[in-house]
């Protein structure tokens, strides 16, 4: 995308439309507290390939369990994977979760570190995981590409990757900071809901406009 036209994107009309389309359901849980970066790290942790609501339940019980590093890292990878199952791949988040516990216990005084370098280097963290614990539970400008951002920010024709670190990488060039944090939080709803990987809802999506509809045979 040339630079003229990065700059011509209506971003925040269109993230308004997408926020407008996706408005969280009315019952929507809001919680009493924001969660502590604990628990948002053992939340991220838990959730690549499975369902949000087997995510909530399973750190639910989790965190109940063993609301710190140390109580955490103290249990049984055992322990650890009766309490998150179902969640996908259980036996490895379990391991990596005790690993990282053990880690933040000792190099870090039982507190999740505040850099993505330190991040990274934690099992079973990757760049999606780290970004949204530091938007997240930092309040720092980060840009989560999951598969819902990277389908979607291709088939708009933001972007033009092969994956998703590319796609961070290069909506780092174009998208203004003040969205980086929220851009995650708005297109996975949009990804489950309009832009969906097969079939997408374009005949009433409301930024067909602004589609090149990239890759996208298809579509209702
Ligand atoms: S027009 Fe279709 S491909 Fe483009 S964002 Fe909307 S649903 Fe997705």
């Amino acid at each position: 995308m040339s630079r003229a036209h990065a700059q011509s994107i209506p971003w925040a009309s269109i993230l308004s439309l997408v926020a407008k389309a996706t408005a969280q359901s009315a019952g929507a849980v809001v919680p009493d507290r924001p969660p502590t970066p604990f628990a948002v790290l053992v939340t991220t942790m838990i959730s690549p390939r499975t369902k949000d609501e087997v995510t909530e339940a399973a750190a639910g019980r989790l965190l109940r369990r063993a609301s710190t590093p140390r109580a955490l890292g103290a249990l049984s990878e055992t322990q650890i994977a009766r309490l998150i199952y179902p969640a996908g791949f259980y036996r490895s988040k379990a391991r990596h979760l005790r690993s990282t516990c053990r880690i933040l216990e000792l190099r870090y005084a039982s507190r999740v570190p505040a850099a993505r370098e330190e991040l990274l280097e934690l099992p079973g963290v990757g760049r999606k995981i780290a970004n949204l614990v530091l938007s997240q539970a930092f309040g720092i400008d980060a840009i989560c590409v999951d598969t819902h951002v990277h389908r979607i920010s291709n088939r708009v024709g933001w972007v033009s990757t092969r994956n998703p670190h590319g796609t961070e990488e290069a909506l780092a060039r174009i998208l203004p900071v003040r969205h980086w944090s929220r851009l995650n939080h708005l297109l996975v709803p949009f990804g489950k809901r309009v832009c969906t990987p097969q079939s997408p809802r374009c005949s009433s999506c409301p930024i067909r406009k602004h589609c090149a509809r990239t890759g996208v045979g298809r579509s209702r």
